[in-house]
């Protein structure tokens, strides 16, 4: 029989899975180019002056922290 509760409770299940794998996603994607900044542009490696994260040159905010860059 069909039961809404379950099913909304499923779906809500689903999103939660959605959601983590494109933070996953997103998270791979940073990590995969800064790792290719440090590796063969060590100079266009900015570190955050909050949190000392080394962030690429052309990002706009830390990718730690949310602070604000300077270029
Ligand atoms: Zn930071």
């Amino acid at each position: 029989m069909f039961n809404p509760q379950i099913v909304a409770r499923r779906l809500n299940k689903f999103t939660v899975n959605i959601q983590a794998k494109k933070q996953k996603k997103l998270e791979l994607k940073i990590e995969k180019e800064i790792r290719f900044n440090v590796e063969y542009q060590p100079n266009l490696i900015v570190k955050c002056p909050k949190c000392g994260f080394d962030n690429p040159m052309r990002a706009k905010t830390c990718f730690n922290c949310g602070f604000k860059l300077n270029f």
